[in-house]
């Protein structure tokens, strides 16, 4: 299995969970070549091998290429180069969107057993999400993210816009990726019960 069939299979998982709509959302993976990135515009439901493109570390599309690199990859590019992730993802998940809303200094999450897909403890163990103004600029956007970016943390949302993961390999910026938008949507229902 190649890292551009990873990747493709990838965007299909995402798309299913419905974290993908409307051509939305993009995924990275570093392999012994550079940094792979899904094409730009394109449906997440039947991404393909074909599909992935090859990046620089500053994401622009590398030449003689069919397909263009999604918009965001600079920002992939800098959380592999920069922040030395294996893999990252981005996906517009509603509750990481409703999270910032909610809480634009930061979504605290605390006290719950799925912490433990982010790296944390389930109890006791008080993570706070950094929250990043959402930019057109990728470059300005990739800055934001790494100067909020925390260590213990391998997630960041931008407000009005959605989530950046990243792990070690594409398949643990996935895992993070679903226990981030289960966490997130939890923190919301406590806070609408007034437990939060
Ligand atoms: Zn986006």
């Amino acid at each position: 299995m190649s890292a551009a069939d990873d990747l493709a299979r990838a965007s299909r998982r995402l798309y299913a969970l419905g974290w993908m709509r409307g051509t939305s959302g993009n995924v990275s993976v570093r392999d012994a070549d550079g940094i792979l990135v899904t094409a730009s515009g394109i449906d997440k439901s039947a991404v393909e091998s074909a599909d992935a493109v090859r990046i620089d570390a500053g994401g622009a599309a590398l030449p003689g290429q069919e397909r263009s690199a999604s918009a965001e990859a600079p920002v992939h590019a800098a959380l592999i180069t920069e922040a030395g992730a294996g893999a990252a993802v981005h996906v517009h998940s509603l509750a990481a969107v409703e999270a910032a809303a909610r809480w634009p200094g930061g979504v605290p999450l605390v006290d719950v057993e799925q912490l433990k897909g982010i790296g944390r403890g389930a109890h006791g163990d008080l993570a706070i999400v950094p929250v990043v103004a959402n930019s057109q600029d990728m470059a300005d956007l990739s800055a934001r993210i790494l100067a909020a970016r925390d260590p213990g943390v391998p997630g960041v949302i931008v407000a009005e816009h959605g989530l950046y993961t990243w792990g070690s390999s594409l398949a643990e910026a996935i895992d993070r990726t679903e226990s981030f938008d289960w966490l997130f949507e939890h923190a919301l229902r406590l806070d609408r019960l007034g437990r939060g």
